[in-house]
């Protein structure tokens, strides 16, 4: 089976446990508008053009045994560190089936594996590659179903249906929120996704990216969204004092304590 990313990136440390391999794989049912990387949305093939002329293609094809080989070539600094490979994009689950063959190929091989999801897919999708992973980031993007709609142009239903599915599972999973000024980031927000992230879940808190718009020139569009930039990062669960689920990489979450 053939796949498409636009980048691998090689000793990773904000993926999860351990130094990481993370594979962004190409296409996105969403469009966020604060979407840090847009040329990841397009399944097409893109080329970004710099100031100075220069051009870098985002998009590449895989097949499943070459993209393990190639992820596989880290296995020993996996093996050390704790690390292992990171499934991003885009939305990966968007080539749910494709994800799914490389991540066999790698458990095989004895590398542990972790995703990055919106969580907007199908079902049958989320739960045929989640239940191959060792650790899931869900993300959640807004609690409020007109303003994810607004925003990033999902069915907020979706996403919760396979939130619900995971938090039985016993695949252990961190929620992620990213903080955008003005979108989703006052204090009500917040309580809000604590309540739909569920008791005891381990929530991420992560602060607007002020480097989101500079991708955007580069593939002749605008940036769709202007907030003010900078939010700090904060994490909590709910309950407060909950205890992380088995596998939770600690050193990211749980980091400033409960929301207060
Ligand atoms: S889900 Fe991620 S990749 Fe897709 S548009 Fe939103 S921020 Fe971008």
């Amino acid at each position: 089976m053939t796949g498409r990313l636009f980048e691998i990136r090689e000793f990773a440390l904000q993926d999860g446990p351990g130094v990481r391999t993370t594979a962004f794989l190409k296409g996105c049912p969403l469009r966020c508008a604060w979407c840090h990387n847009p040329e990841g949305q397009s399944f097409e093939k893109d080329t970004m053009r710099g100031g100075g002329g220069e051009e870098r293609p985002c998009g590449e094809d895989w097949t499943a045994d070459a993209l393990a080989a190639e992820l596989l070539r880290n296995a020993d600094i996996f093996a050390q560190s704790g690390g292992g490979v990171t499934f991003s994009g885009g939305e990966p689950l968007a080539q749910a089936a494709f994800v799914a063959e490389v991540a066999d190929k790698l458990r095989a091989a004895g590398v542990t594996c972790a995703l990055e999801t919106s969580g907007h897919v199908p079902e049958a999708d989320y739960r045929a590659v989640v239940s191959r992973m060792d650790f899931v980031y869900q993300d959640l993007k807004h609690h409020d179903a007109e303003a994810f709609r607004r925003w990033c142009g999902g069915d907020l239903a979706l996403v919760l249906r396979n939130l619900a599915w995971l938090r039985g599972s016993g695949v252990p999973f961190a929620v992620r929120v990213p903080c955008v000024p003005g979108v989703n980031d006052a204090s009500a927000d917040r309580e809000a996704f604590l309540r739909l992230a569920g008791p005891g879940t381990a929530v991420e808190f992560l602060p607007y990216n002020p480097a989101a718009p500079a991708k955007y020139p580069m593939l002749g569009r605008a940036f769709p969204l202007c907030p003010t930039p900078g939010t700090p990062r904060r994490s909590a669960t709910t309950p407060a004092n909950a205890s992380p689920a088995a596998g939770t990489p600690r050193k990211r979450a749980f980091r400033d304590g409960p929301a207060k």
